[in-house]
């Protein structure tokens, strides 16, 4: 497929798209990007409501959502808004509604915007499989359509906005038996319903793509954005609302969020946020704004384009690793590796080698794969070489990278497992004679953006490609390591592994850092780029490694961990979801390679938690229904006995292992 979904995969250049406004606040065009987030208090309790929706706007959230999941609670709507106004607050609102049009109808005259989820707006999800004809596919959708009409009008008089939003999991029986669970099926189910909107002359729209996996979030967005341009090529086009749903909580939510969004505002995907965490939601709001950040700061600096595009080298639409040969264990057809990133070795060689040492063996089941020093001269050289041979004697057997400049290339080449040679502009014939000598395994790693990369690239491609791997570190690293897969492909280098570096940058304070390493490392992991992940300068090196893997499940490339799908909770929530999911979290969270969904209430859990092994459903205030697959399989539970039904379930299901 060649849709274009990105203005340019290599360069910092955002979507156009045509202004949204909801009430005084303007998505879209040329407008920051949006920050959000959504209540969990009971919708009908309006001072609840209100309260949670000032200390939102206060905290910095620009649009709040508001779960509208009856007729009763649209009527609310009114009484929030009111008591908004007497506190002074004016923040635009969104009413969230699933199934249930008529309360569509009432919050559209309360609220600036209403997010409908064509999924579920006059449709049925009961996930039945049925052969749909042509002509009765069309009945349908003209039945959901004449549903749907009205309330477009409606919004068309009061000048309200619209979010058609989809989420993975969520779509109807009617667009699952078609399209399947996938990317193409969420974004068909979109436009069916931009289709009605369209024809009655209604623009103000919005879409969302939201997915639990990074992945999936990732293609189904680049391909709503890319059938959006085919269907209006050039022109402004409607702004989107970023979102990875499900996330989950802490560093983990955190990491799968900054993964899928961020990868997202590296296309130039996104005029509008939210993080889904499974935390008060206030907690969103500083985690979007320093995801927006990075990329309004980035406009406002003008970058230039990097150096010529190529055909993108991977499918923008599908998950597939790039191909490569393998140097040791890195590449072919090994898991991406863990590198940690120590930086130049301390003057006391011994107590640095004794403290890697000691901190290896207390790592215990995550593995570090890697090390990697650094050496900017001879002194510096001397101490890497002390260092790689005081680890030999300490009995360490992780392989040790020494990176260099060209000219030290001999002083280290026989110590190292890996030397990794820093160009920092096109290479000199004595530079390539330099790296032409070595032998061990080599990293060309390319401090350039641009002209310059691909020049400095074609050079050392055509010294050989035997046993060499490639790195970009400029400012701009996914679109460098994108530049850098398209360029290696473009001349026949394809088979080159390569390894994705990241040093937490000591500016930035920690969650911040933390968020720009999930980015910079998951947005090309998620284009299949990256065969090595190489992080530091996260403090010690057990922290390192654990956030590598952290992201490399992220990404869904390595599980270390059991997978957790937990809802953000909103209004329509049963239990207090925060301490339900540290809950099950305690019991189960060694289960490598399982996804267990935490959802808070039985009316959107079961589709949504999508891919999920088992599932814990709030099904009724107290009371937990339990999921196999999508199958239900221990109904109305009570809250308390959950989470050890849950441990005989999956033991009963022969996928337990003792902790
Ligand atoms: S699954 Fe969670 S966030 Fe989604 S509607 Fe239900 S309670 Fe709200």
């Amino acid at each position: 497929m060649t849709l274009r979904f990105a203005p340019n995969p290599f360069a910092p250049a955002r979507r156009r798209t045509r202004e949204v406004r909801v009430g005084e606040v303007g998505i879209g065009g040329s407008n920051p990007i949006r920050i959000q987030s959504m209540t969990n208090t009971d919708p009908c309790d309006a001072i609840a409501t209100a309260a949670q929706i000032e200390v939102l706007a206060r905290a910095g959230c620009e649009i709040v959502r508001v779960a509208t999941p009856s007729v009763r609670d649209a009527e609310t709507l009114g009484a929030i808004r009111s008591e908004l106004h007497r506190h002074g607050v004016a923040v635009p609102l969104v009413a969230d509604v699933h199934f249930v049009p008529r309360a569509a109808m009432i919050a559209a005259e309360h609220v600036e915007k209403v997010r409908i989820n064509p999924g579920n707006y006059a449709d049925k999800k009961r996930f039945e499989v049925v052969e749909y004809s042509e002509a009765r596919y069309r009945e349908e959708l003209e039945r959901v359509a004449e549903r749907f009409r009205p309330l477009v009008r409606r919004c068309k008089e009061l000048g309200r906005a619209m979010r058609i939003g989809t989420n993975h999991g969520s779509l109807s029986d009617r667009v699952m038996n078609r399209y399947g669970d996938t990317p193409l099926g969420m974004v068909e189910s979109a436009l069916e319903f931009l289709a009605v909107c369209e024809d009655e002359g209604f623009f103000d729209v919005v879409f969302s793509m939201k997915a639990s996996n990074p992945q999936v979030t990732v293609h189904a967005y680049r391909l709503l954005a890319a059938r959006l341009e085919e269907r209006a090529p050039g022109e402004a086009s409607y702004p989107i609302h970023l979102g990875v749903t499900e996330a989950g909580d802490g560093e983990e939510g955190r990491v799968k969020s900054a993964i899928g969004i961020g990868a997202l505002l590296e296309d130039g995907i996104g005029d509008t946020i939210r993080v889904s965490l499974t935390e008060d939601p206030v907690k969103e709001v500083p985690v979007a704004r320093a995801l927006a950040r990075r990329y309004d700061e980035r406009r406002a600096r003008r970058l230039p384009a990097q150096g010529p595009g190529a055909a993108f080298a991977i499918d923008p639409y599908r998950y597939s690793r790039r191909s490569t040969g393998s140097v040791g264990s890195v590449g072919g057809e090994n898991a991406v590796r863990v590198e940690v990133d120590l930086g130049p070795v301390a003057e006391d060689v011994r107590e640095a080698a004794r403290g890697i040492a000691d901190s290896l063996r207390r790592l215990g089941d995550l593995e570090c794969e890697g090390l990697l020093v650094d050496a900017a001269d001879a002194a510096e050289a001397k101490r890497a070489k002390a260092f790689a041979n005081l680890l030999t004697e300490a009995g360490v057997d992780v392989p040790l990278a020494i990176r260099v400049p060209a000219a030290l290339l001999p002083a280290v080449d026989a110590a190292a497992a890996r030397v990794v040679v820093r160009i920092e502009a096109p290479l000199a014939a004595d530079q390539l004679g330099e790296i032409g000598r070595v032998r061990c395994p080599l990293e060309w790693n390319f401090h350039l953006t641009g002209e310059p990369l691909l020049e400095a690239l074609d050079q050392a491609i055509a010294s050989g490609c035997d046993g060499r791997l490639a790195s970009v570190e400029p400012d701009l690293p996914v679109h460098g390591a994108r530049l850098l897969a398209a360029r290696l492909r473009a001349r026949s280098a394809e088979r080159v592994p390569i390894v994705l570096r990241h040093r937490a940058d000591p500016s930035l304070d920690g969650e911040t850092a933390l968020l720009r390493a999930a980015s910079d490392l998951g947005a090309p992991l998620c284009d299949g780029i990256g065969d090595l992940v190489s992080l530091g300068g996260f403090g010690s090196l057990e922290r390192n490694v654990y956030l590598a893997y952290r992201i490399l499940q992220g990404a869904r490339l390595r599980s270390s961990w059991t997978e957790f799908i937990s809802c953000p909770s909103c209004g329509r929530t049963l239990f207090d979801l925060e301490k339900t999911t540290a809950r099950v979290k305690e019991r189960t969270a060694h289960l490598a390679g399982l996804k267990i969904a935490v959802m808070g209430c039985i009316v959107n859990g079961p589709g949504e938690m999508a891919d999920a092994d088992f599932g814990y459903v709030g099904s009724g205030p107290g009371k937990v229904s339990l999921y196999a697959g999508r199958e239900c399989v221990i109904r109305n539970v009570a809250e308390d006995e959950a989470p050890d039904r849950l441990v005989e379930l999956i033991r009963e299901r022969g996928r337990w292992v003792d902790p």
